[in-house]
């Protein structure tokens, strides 16, 4: 859609904030369990290994985990150019509620839509 260098900076920035949030969130239940050190989360995440991030992974409740996924989505968009069209429409989801919700992957009108046939059906 379009998105400046500073834009897509931001959103990225966003995105990686609201992973460590998680990530830390994991770390709490980790750190009673294995003693294991705010520093070494850091680490954990600066290297990104795979391994370790599954093992904090496993330690979030569902919703989280979900979460974390669209998080982990919304980044690989990023990367490939391809973020911020809805994915049901093709629209651009615009920039405003990108920014509020960067995971987002519909439009407003879709969400709408979406969440009026899911109180409809479900
Ligand atoms: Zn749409």
């Amino acid at each position: 859609m379009g998105l400046s260098q500073k834009e897509n900076e931001l959103i990225k920035k966003a995105l990686i904030e609201q992973k460590t949030g998680l990530l830390k969130e994991a770390n709490k239940t980790v750190s009673s369990d294995l003693g294991v050190v705010e520093e070494e989360l850091a680490d954990t995440i600066d290297r990104s290994s795979v391994e370790t991030e599954r093992n904090f992974t496993l330690r979030l409740r569902d919703r989280e985990r979900k979460l974390l996924k669209k998080i982990d989505e919304a980044l690989d968009r990023l990367e490939n150019g391809e973020f911020g069209d809805c994915q049901e429409c093709g629209e651009s989801i615009g920039l405003k509620r990108l920014k509020a919700r960067p995971v987002a992957t519909l439009c407003i009108n879709c969400k709408e839509a979406q969440e009026q046939k899911e109180s409809q059906f479900g």
